[in-house]
């Protein structure tokens, strides 16, 4: 194992770049080393111009291409499990961070590097603090202090989505459904009225709910309304005069936050209802030229993506943007959190057909 502290070189191949980076641990709020190489490493590039804010590096292209296309990825992990440093099984290389997200990582340094010439102009991005509360998001801080930075006609972020295209993403809204009723003795409950009780007929209409599937750019997007809490009882020999019920809607791109909102609004019309959490979802963007070019090197197969992820903040900014990395998503966060190295291969080549 190579120490941390040594210069990254970016001209070693994908797999052995990502364990490099894995060894160079990261756990969100502590990127400020490896933003230090990572920016070291790009600066050595004349064809990349280098802006740092934060610990969040940007690094572009200037070639005076007609498009340009932005790369994403972000440089924390969740805290180590006993899984670093990495080490390799066959085609698989363990560690904290190989698949979320130091594979896709490892991908773009690569192309930042090697890309002297390409057929688009391109936007390399590595940002901190993904992993923990969104007010900490450094591609949040890129956007709203250097959204320039961030301009292109296609962003790609290079989240695990197991080298499958994963377009846009669903919004989500949680609200507080409160139910009152009137506080009494347990042994004379025809004194009070019971608000647990009244919960009954407000989960009837969750329960007979129909979510909507929506295609959009030929993706299917499925909706889902659900209660995720309850909360209620003041203590065993009491009639409860509150109960509170935690609704999460998750909403197909098609509807903004006003939109999703006023939906939950009718569903539970003639209850108190308060917004506690709004995220907007991503079109997918897939009718985009530079989306269409993606798509054909990157084999034409795209779903959709259903979890909320950083596309969402480039959608709002006007970029159309798709989720496509090498890391498998259902090992992110895991202790035998792995990746497959022919997929880092595999991802860096079709990108490269796409750009080159
Ligand atoms: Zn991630």
């Amino acid at each position: 194992m190579s120490s941390p502290n040594m210069p990254l070189d970016l001209t070693i191949d994908g797999g052995a770049l990502t364990a490099r980076l894995v060894d160079f641990p990261s756990v969100s709020g502590d990127e400020l080393a490896l933003a230090d190489a990572v920016e070291a490493a790009l600066r050595a590039y004349p064809h990349l111009t280098v802006d740092r804010y934060g610990n969040n590096v940007v690094a572009r292209t200037n070639l005076g291409r007609a498009e340009r296309v932005l790369l994403a990825g972000h440089l924390d992990t969740v805290p180590i499990a006993d899984n670093v440093p990495s080490h390799v099984e066959g085609d698989l290389l363990y560690g904290c961070g190989t698949s979320d997200m130091k594979s896709g990582v490892a991908v773009q340094l690569r192309l930042a590097a090697t890309l002297t010439e390409a057929n688009r102009d391109l936007t390399f991005v590595f940002y901190d603090c993904e992993e923990i509360e969104a007010t900490r998001n450094g591609l949040g801080h890129l956007a709203a202090q250097h959204p320039d930075w961030l301009a292109a006609d296609f962003a790609v972020l290079m989240e695990p989505s197991g080298a499958m295209v994963e377009g846009g993403c669903q919004g989500t809204l949680k609200v507080q459904v409160r139910l009152t009723g009137v506080r009494a003795h347990a042994a004379r409950s025809w004194l009070g009225d019971n608000a647990i009780h009244h919960a009954a007929e407000l989960l009837g209409r969750l329960t007979a709910y129909e979510p909507r599937r929506v295609e959009i750019d030929g993706l299917e997007y499925r909706e889902g309304l659900n209660a995720v809490r309850i909360d209620g009882g003041v203590a065993g020999n009491v009639i409860p005069d509150e109960c509170v019920v935690t609704v999460n809607f998750r909403y197909a791109p098609d509807r903004d936050e006003a939109g999703a909102e006023a939906h939950v609004r009718e569903v539970f019309a003639g209850y108190d209802v308060t917004v506690t959490d709004s995220a907007p979802g991503a079109l997918p963007g897939l009718a985009q030229p530079a989306a269409q070019a993606f798509l054909a090197a990157t084999g034409g197969n795209a779903r959709a993506k259903f979890g909320w992820t950083d596309v969402a903040r480039f959608s709002a900014l006007g970029v159309p943007a798709v989720n496509y990395g090498p890391g498998d998503p259902n090992l992110a966060h895991k202790r035998e959190e792995h990746c497959s190295l022919s997929a880092i291969a595999e991802v860096e080549e079709r990108l490269r057909a796409w750009l080159a």
